[in-house]
């Protein structure tokens, strides 16, 4: 059985979770208590619905507990999305994913259920400074508050070089997790394999680890 989700908040964020999920071809329903942003999505995705998700009765009538997912991506009203979350876990859905504006934002969402907190700004904010720190870095994903993978094209000081030699782990106390090469991905890459110019590293660690070796190499 595919899986059901649900969108709530039909802002920028919202709408695009939702025609994403649409586009790999899973149902979605979409709810907003705005006309205008029900009719915008309509001929994308499979149900909208036009209604206040901080209606209890209202939410229980659409049948959320039978989604396996909700993202709520009320962006601006703080307190619709927290109520709208504690009534959407009270109904019982499984995985409830929520927006956060800011991070107290987000600690009130823990606190009262959600099972994941996301904050697209800050991550997109963080991930275009990255960038713009050196054009090697490609990628940067936060795991957890202390740990993130970047993705680094290889810099000239390691090309003609292995891991071994490099000592990354040792040195930086990172790990290469993967090397890409084109479109081949070299998920348990050998201490022994020489480093290529056109090699794409997938390194994780602990943040300042990371800018350790960020400031090295990249
Ligand atoms: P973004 O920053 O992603 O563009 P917005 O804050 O602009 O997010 O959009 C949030 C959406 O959530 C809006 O379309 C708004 O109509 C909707 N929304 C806000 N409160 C409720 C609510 N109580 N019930 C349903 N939808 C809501």
């Amino acid at each position: 059985m595919k899986k059901q989700f649900a969108v709530i908040g039909l802002g920028r964020f919202g709408t695009s979770v939702a025609k994403t999920l649409s586009g790999l071809d899973f149902e979605v329903l979409a709810i907003d208590s705005n006309e205008h942003r029900i009719q915008e999505i309509s001929s994308v995705v499979t149900h909208v619905v036009q209604a206040d998700s901080t209606d209890e009765e209202a939410l229980r009538a659409l049948g959320l507990r039978n989604f396996d997912v909700v993202v709520v991506a009320i962006g601006d009203d703080i307190q619709a999305s927290i109520l709208t979350t504690i009534i959407v876990k009270e109904i019982g859905v499984p995985k409830v994913i929520v927006k956060a504006q800011n991070e107290l934002h987000g600690k009130v969402l823990k606190k009262v259920g959600a099972d994941k907190v996301i904050y697209p700004e800050r991550d997109m904010g963080q991930r275009v400074a990255h960038h713009l720190i050196s054009k090697n870095i490609i990628e940067y994903i936060e795991l957890s508050e202390d740990h993130s993978i970047v993705e680094i094209r290889a810099s000239r000081d390691m090309v003609g070089k292995n891991l071994r030699q490099l000592d990354i782990r040792a040195k930086y106390g990172c790990n290469v997790i993967g090397i890409k090469t084109g479109v081949k991905m070299n998920i348990a890459p050998n201490a022994e394999e020489l480093i290529d110019s056109e090699d794409i590293l997938i390194v994780v660690g602990n943040n300042e680890d990371l800018q350790n070796f960020e400031k090295t190499f990249a």
